[in-house]
């Protein structure tokens, strides 16, 4: 059993969890069992009850873990099958040392963070050797190196190598190098400094990953080695992407990080086959046609608020050889501007999750315009449920219907709270979350995409269809064309007289992989190329 360690430095934000992943993807292919996780320093228990605008999108596990969005490229770049043991917060080491503390398990002594947490983040690498058997484990640290919140981290992983012997821990050093124009130089001090905290705690890298701008030359990549005490073969260039982030994983690869971990850790392996990557980054760049489409959201200034949605869109569209040009719509924007004005001339509308009634109306309009222009709409979660209100309202005439969620005493609760939900007080990890089955409906585009009768498909919600206008709703003329058996709930709906109008209850974004793409957003995808030619 081997583990990869990877820390941040200088600044936040530098893509150190698409730098694991992508070494991930390579360890993976030269034919080694992976598994990834990550540590997240604050102390929320889990990100669920973050707002995107802090974190990102909350990613949502098979079993239900809320997780960071790291979590999700670590899924899209490796098979590793993650549980909510592969996303750990100090909030949940905490939450466990207390009830330990509660329950007198230290004996009386006086509870500290060394020993006591730091071996509590211990333990949990232990868990998940033994719950995920792998070849190697790779563990990103939230986080940035130096701050207080993530030491208690670094400490245990200090220790924890020295407890797995040498050449069983490798330690990488993700850092940026900055480029000062006014100098024409890039900078290594930031860096220096960087591996000196990290020295101080006991941690001494064995390969530097420096995210630039510019590429680093032979004097900047000896200065480096000489000042951070690694090797000059293991000061990886991780260059800016041209086009997209499928790159990552052929640059590191060029700069043969995976080659040198797998020596360091006396892994005897054959190279990497990357042809069907590469194929796929081909596919990315080089588009046959181009096509634009809407999302339509609340959290657009966020550039990570819809991150999943986005990649499953990156996979569908280098399947279609399309190039979509995604415009990011503030659905507020709508409700003063106008539908017409801001999605005229788009050739598919996309209306992600969400939550809370900011921006409402303007999801509304922009589903009645996609259903009445024939353009192909894509409902996801939210946008499912947006969907049905409009439906409701404009073609099966019930005026003011709406959900329970934005208008609590409205006339047509199309959309309510189950039985199980109602009461719920407390608002942490409550939804209805994760895997659940859904049966499809044969002769509907649910099933000319799946082309199976049962599917899995995760949730992270609390409203639903409700079944008491499921009559009033069919005859009108929604498909209802997928169904949770066990609970009688709608998970699809969709239009028969239409390009494409689907709208789901679930979050297909977190299924989709880079090789291979969700079903529906392939097919929403092709919808929206026919559309554009
Ligand atoms: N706010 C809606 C609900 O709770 C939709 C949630 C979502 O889009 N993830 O049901």
């Amino acid at each position: 059993m081997k583990y990869i360690f990877v820390t941040g430095g200088v600044v936040s934000s530098l893509g150190k969890g698409l730098t694991a992943a992508s070494l991930g993807t390579l360890l993976e292919l030269r034919g080694l069992r992976v598994v990834m996780q990550k540590f997240d320093p604050y102390l929320n228990v889990d990100p669920g009850t973050m707002n995107p605008y802090q974190h990102g999108e909350v990613y949502v596990l098979e079993d239900g873990a809320e997780c960071d969005l790291d979590l999700g490229h670590y899924e899209r770049f490796t098979n590793s099958r993650l549980t909510r043991l592969n996303n750990t917060t100090s909030g949940q080491i905490y939450e466990k040392v207390l009830a330990k503390e509660r329950r007198g398990d230290y004996l009386g002594k006086t509870v500290q963070v060394i020993p006591h947490v730091t071996d509590e983040i211990k333990s949990r690498l232990h868990e998940i050797t033994e719950k995920q058997p792998c070849d190697i484990l790779i563990t990103e640290i939230g986080g940035t190196t130096g701050d207080i919140e993530g030491l208690p981290f670094l400490e245990a992983i200090r220790q924890f190598s020295l407890e797995q012997g040498p050449g069983n821990c490798l330690f990488i050093h993700v850092t940026l190098i900055p480029y000062i124009s006014a100098a024409g130089e890039l900078k290594t001090k930031p860096t220096q400094q960087s591996i000196a905290k990290l020295r101080e705690i006991g941690i001494s890298p064995h390969i530097l990953v420096c995210r630039t701008e510019h590429p680093l030359d032979a004097d900047i990549r000896k200065k480096l080695s000489l000042h951070c005490n690694v090797t000059q073969e293991a000061v990886i260039e991780e260059r800016d992407v041209a086009y997209t982030i499928y790159e990552v994983p052929l640059m590191l690869h060029s700069e043969k990080v995976d080659a040198i971990a797998c020596r360091y850790l006396g892994l005897d392996t054959p190279p990497p086959d990357l042809s069907e990557w590469s194929k796929f980054v081909q596919q990315i760049i080089f588009p046959s046609r181009k096509a634009r489409v809407g999302l339509v959201g609340k959290y657009t200034e966020h550039k990570d608020a819809y991150k999943s949605v986005k990649e499953s869109l990156t996979h569908a569209a280098a399947a279609s050889s399309l190039g979509v040009e995604l415009i990011e719509i503030d659905s507020e924007q709508i409700e003063t501007v106008g539908a017409e004005g801001l999605l005229k001339g788009l050739h598919g509308i996309l209306v992600p999750g969400g939550f809370g009634s900011r921006g409402i109306e303007g999801k509304i309009a922009a589903a009645r315009f996609a259903r009445q222009h024939n353009i192909p709409y894509f409902g996801l979660c939210l946008g499912m449920q947006i969907a049905v209100i409009e439906f409701a309202r404009n073609c099966a005439n019930l005026t003011d219907a709406h959900s329970t969620e934005f208008l609590p005493q409205t006339p047509h609760p199309v959309i309510s709270l189950i039985e199980e939900q109602r009461g719920i007080e407390r608002k942490g990890g409550t939804m209805r979350l994760g895997s659940y089955v859904c049966r499809i409906l044969r002769g509907t585009r649910a099933y000319l995409a799946y082309g199976q009768d049962e599917v899995t498909e995760r949730h992270r919600h609390r409203y639903e269809f409700n079944n008491d206008y499921r009559e009033t709703l069919k005859s009108a003329g929604l498909v209802l064309s997928g169904t949770n058996p066990e609970g009688d709930l709608v998970e699809i709906i969709e239009l028969a007289d239409h390009p494409f109008y689907v709208g789901v209850q679930f979050h297909p974004e977190f299924q989709s992989k880079p090789t291979r793409p969700h079903p529906l957003f392939h097919d929403f995808v092709q919808a929206v190329s026919n559309y554009a030619a």
